[in-house]
């Protein structure tokens, strides 16, 4: 579904489309070429989707590919995510081989006319070699937590991510000591997505009716790709702690993404622990699930997002823009989204967790300030508006040496 650019100003004000009117227009006859490593699955490319048809009609030559890898390749590139994040993992000299070949036979594959090279993420990071002989200006946008990344990896890294001329992350605690100007810029969410669009409550009530969850008992969710950092096994803990005090439903919905080979297993494991609960709806969505995925946010009581690692956690922000309470932990991007019982519950615990989900559940008041909060914050902050103009100066510095 593509959303005129117009629509926006009644959710933002007319100012800002102009605003970026003006600044795309200085970006005339530049090709910018984004590159990350799926087209489906995660928040990279649902930022990705939505926002180059808008760039689109602001006139900036904008284009998309993802890098083409097999099983090995992502295998590999999915541990080194884990170790970014944290996790200790084994990474063989054979397998950081093997990803540099995969780069390079993409890089030697791929269309690399443009004038702007955006790469997201660990993926396709070696692709900025090309640099040397294509020239032109590149980009490292990082998506992922960068709190406390294994050395090993880092540093390796680190010999290509120096190599561009800027790297962006999406929060402050990510800036790392690097010879590269680094870039603060959120991610954020598009309100008039079908992810994000108003619906009717018939239209809610149809998506329950499908996954037979009963709209008359509290509903409490979180919406991720299963992934053992998003810690669905600790909302499961959580979930059966708070039900011997008082009765709800867990849904637990997400999808695969093709970059992340772990998903298989970890659902299995969701299966396992939730087996012989009927209360606890263990989704497995299609792509293009995104009209369930906004009903089931807007028909839970309460939303979380236990993640033990998080870039930024597009699905709280989705969440908040839908006016839900959520409690999230306090790790990466999350903060910036919540401030602790003013526009939502940061914990550190499953006991954290369960102490304000009961809380949140008996006192539905409170939990609608809290939303309220968070949806003037999602409003203010993290719009797709607001990273657009963000995305427009950045480039434009590239030019101006600023
Ligand atoms: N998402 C989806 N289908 C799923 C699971 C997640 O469309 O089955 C979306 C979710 O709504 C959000 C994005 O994928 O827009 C996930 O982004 P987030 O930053 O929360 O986490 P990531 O997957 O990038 O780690």
């Amino acid at each position: 579904m593509t959303t005129n650019i117009k629509e926006y100003s009644s959710i933002v004000g007319q100012d800002i489309i102009d605003e970026l009117y003006l600044l795309a227009g200085k970006l005339e006859g530049k090709v910018i070429r984004n590159i990350n490593s799926t087209k489906v699955g995660g928040g990279v490319a649902e930022i990705l989707n939505r926002m180059i048809s808008l760039l689109e009609q602001l006139s900036v030559d904008a284009r998309w590919d993802t890098i083409k890898g097999d099983e090995n390749f992502f295998n590999i590139t999915k541990k080194m995510h884990n170790a970014l994040h944290g996790v200790d993992v084994e990474i063989s000299l054979e397998e950081f081989m093997y990803f540099l070949e995969i780069n390079r036979k993409n890089a030697k594959e791929m269309d690399f006319t443009g004038d702007i090279f955006f790469i997201h993420d660990p993926q396709p990071i070696v692709l900025v070699e090309l640099k040397e002989s294509l020239g032109n200006k590149w980009v490292w946008r990082c998506h992922v937590d960068f709190t406390t990344p294994k050395e090993e990896v880092m540093a390796f890294l680190k010999l290509y991510i120096e190599k561009y001329d800027s790297a962006v992350f999406s929060a402050p605690a990510f800036a790392r000591k690097l010879r590269v100007p680094q870039v603060l810029i959120s991610p954020s969410i598009d309100p008039l997505s079908d992810k994000n669009k108003d619906l009717s409550q018939e239209e809610i009530d149809s998506v329950l009716e499908k996954f037979g969850i009963d709209k008359s008992r509290p509903i409490v969710t979180q919406i991720s790709r299963f992934d053992y950092l998003k810690d669905p096994i600790g909302v499961i803990e959580v979930y059966k702690r708070v039900k011997r005090h008082l009765d709800c439903q867990l849904v637990l919905a997400g999808g695969g993404a093709t970059d992340d080979p772990e998903g298989v297993k970890v659902l299995e494991e969701v299966k396992n622990a939730a087996a012989d609960d009927p209360d606890i709806f263990v989704l497995l969505l299609p792509p293009k699930s995104d009209v369930e995925i906004n009903a089931l946010q807007r028909a839970s009581s309460v939303i979380l997002q236990k993640s033990l690692k998080e870039g930024f956690g597009l699905t709280v922000a989705e969440a908040l823009w839908k006016e839900k309470p959520v409690i999230a932990s306090a790790v990466g991007g999350i903060p910036l989204q919540i401030a602790h019982k003013h526009s939502g519950i940061l914990t550190y615990s499953i006991d954290g967790t369960v102490h304000y989900l009961k809380q949140l559940l008996y006192e539905p008041e409170y939990a609608k300030g809290l939303a309220q909060n968070g949806k003037e914050h999602i409003k203010n902050n993290f719009l797709i508006t607001r990273h657009i103009k963000d995305y427009l100066l950045l480039f434009l510095s590239l030019y101006n040496g600023g």
